[in-house]
């Protein structure tokens, strides 16, 4: 039975810890902090709970797929529903659009709100949906980096359904040419920031990203998306994964050019293969001591970071919806202070998520909400209180003149989360969320590798390697590494 340590239990690495025990390896995860899930975890304050990181939950095929492999009936571990409105969306003019996820209905309401034909909406959707399948499925659930894939004849037949303006038009031209009305225009740029980049620089191959919302759906997990993790955790738990918690790995211990083992607490520790699930960049400064390598990941500029704010409001706004989004003005202007002056915005584009709406008097006592209040930011933005309270004002003003109302005396209670906490919490160079931005053309084809060219035996997962950040790609990621060892080890 071949042994395997993971450093790092985000979603990533439990998911490939899950895949690899199916397959018989005896596999531990060594993780830094005292509770598994990384990036996902609940802050339970003043009888108020907050999901602390993700909030939209898309794609649970990715899940389901992981009880299937265990043969585990998944809904004694976890439940979930489709969410009939993904988002409503509210303009400073006044618009305001429900995203329903049934595509024919958001494309009426669209239309009737702004005009845009929803013949428009379809045609894009539709479109969106080939890039998806066409091209995206391909590049997201293979590893891009042997020389079997790219002799693969699907993989051939996808590179050359990618239409040139896919890679060399940016995502907000594109957008542009499709719609007249700026606030659908608006309304799909967003789409950048699923994986952290700016539309105004990231390829208009993005647009399969609408794909997984409009024609998949969005669904609302059972208890937030602390029940992703924890349906993970105890999956994981009962193949025998063995966790190890407040267990910060300090080397991977090389041998030849073959990773032989870990040190962690002071101790050497050996395995057959090691994954690191902790973000590529620290993995090479830290844990293998390579500074030139490390400094060569951060020529692809860092995805976006966030400040969020998880506010008790002790009043229930009708108006609202699980999600939320209330747009800048200038959204542009939005995007160059993120990437590139990385200053305090002071009109940004604002994300509520308020999981009570789903489930009221669980996550929020009665007739109250719990709003997790998120705005984007740079990554590596060193921000200090002064910097924190500037947003909060920003936040607030915006909030009260397009809500009518004056949040400030309604928040009972606070908490905050900002690019170096999320750096501190879960090493994740700068706090960006999502690894590397997709903000040129041939991003997707720059993230590092699931293995190492150099160090035989081992391998990455996770947000910040290929094919990216966000659960869903998190979730692929594992699949792709895990079936790389299998393939590696049979040989
Ligand atoms: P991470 O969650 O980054 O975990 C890595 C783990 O490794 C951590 O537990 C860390 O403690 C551990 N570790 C690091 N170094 C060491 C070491 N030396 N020794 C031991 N352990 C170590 N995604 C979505 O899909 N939808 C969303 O709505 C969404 N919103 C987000 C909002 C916020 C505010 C944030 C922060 C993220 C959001 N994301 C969202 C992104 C998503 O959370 C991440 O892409 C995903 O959770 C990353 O998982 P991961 O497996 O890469 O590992």
């Amino acid at each position: 039975q071949k042994k395997v340590f993971i450093i790092g239990s985000g979603i990533a690495g439990m998911a490939c810890a899950i895949r690899l025990a199916v397959h018989g390896y005896e596999v531990s995860i060594f993780e830094k902090n005292n509770y598994a899930g990384g990036k996902i975890y609940l802050i339970d304050q003043d009888g108020y709970c907050f999901d602390a990181g993700p909030s939209l939950f898309v794609q649970p095929g990715n899940i389901e797929e992981l009880f299937k492999l265990c043969n585990e009936d998944m809904h004694e571990y976890f439940h979930y529903a489709p969410l009939e409105i993904s988002c409503k969306y509210f303009y400073e003019d006044g618009v305001v659009i429900n995203a329903y996820t049934d595509k024919n209905k958001f494309a009426n309401e669209v239309e009737i709100k702004t005009g845009e034909p929803a013949r428009h909406i379809t045609d894009y959707l539709d479109e969106s949906e080939k890039i998806y399948k066409n091209i995206g499925e391909i590049f997201l659930n293979n590893s891009l980096h042997q020389k079997s894939t790219w002799l693969n004849s699907n993989v051939l037949k996808a590179s050359l359904q990618a239409k040139p303006s896919y890679i060399f038009s940016t995502f907000n031209d594109a957008n542009k040419r499709k719609f007249s009305d700026p606030h659908i225009v608006q309304l799909f740029n967003r789409f950048a920031t699923y994986n952290g980049s700016s539309p105004y620089k990231a390829p208009a191959m993005l647009q399969l990203i609408p794909h997984i919302e409009f024609n998949e759906g969005v669904f609302y997990p059972k208890g937030g998306m602390i029940a992703v993790r924890d349906a993970l955790y105890k999956l994981a738990c009962k193949m025998n994964v063995e966790f190890h918690f407040n267990s910060p790995v300090e080397k991977i211990i090389t041998e030849n050019n073959k990773a032989t083992g870990l040190f962690v607490n002071g101790q050497a520790l050996y395995a057959d293969i090691i994954v690191s699930n902790t973000d590529i960049y620290f993995t090479y400064k830290q844990l293998l001591n390579d500074t030139h390598k490390a400094n060569a990941i951060l020529k692809q500029e860092r995805s976006s970071s966030a400040i969020v704010f998880y506010w008790g409001i002790i009043k229930k706004f009708l108006q609202l919806e699980l999600n939320n989004i209330f747009f800048s003005k200038d959204y542009e202007g939005e995007f160059n202070s993120i990437f590139k002056s990385k200053t305090v915005y002071n009109d940004p584009t604002i994300y509520v998520n308020i999981t009570a709406k789903c489930e009221p008097g669980i996550h929020a006592p009665a007739g109250k909400e719990n709003w997790f209040v998120m705005i984007n930011t740079a990554s590596g933005a060193d921000i200090n209180d002064a910097a924190i309270q500037s947003y909060k004002k920003s936040i607030i003003v915006k909030l009260n003149h397009m809500l009518q109302t004056d949040i400030e005396p309604l928040i009972e209670t606070e908490g905050v989360l900002h690019p170096q906490k999320i750096e501190k919490e879960t090493a994740s160079f700068g706090g960006a969320i999502y690894g590397s931005a997709s903000n040129s053309r041939m991003a997707a084809l720059n993230r590092h590798p699931n293995f190492s060219k150099s160090i035989r035996g081992l391998y990455f997962t996770g947000g910040s390697v290929h094919p990216g950040g966000g659960i869903p790609l998190c979730l692929k990621s594992a699949a792709i590494t895990s079936n790389l060892i299998i393939k590696n080890s049979s040989r």
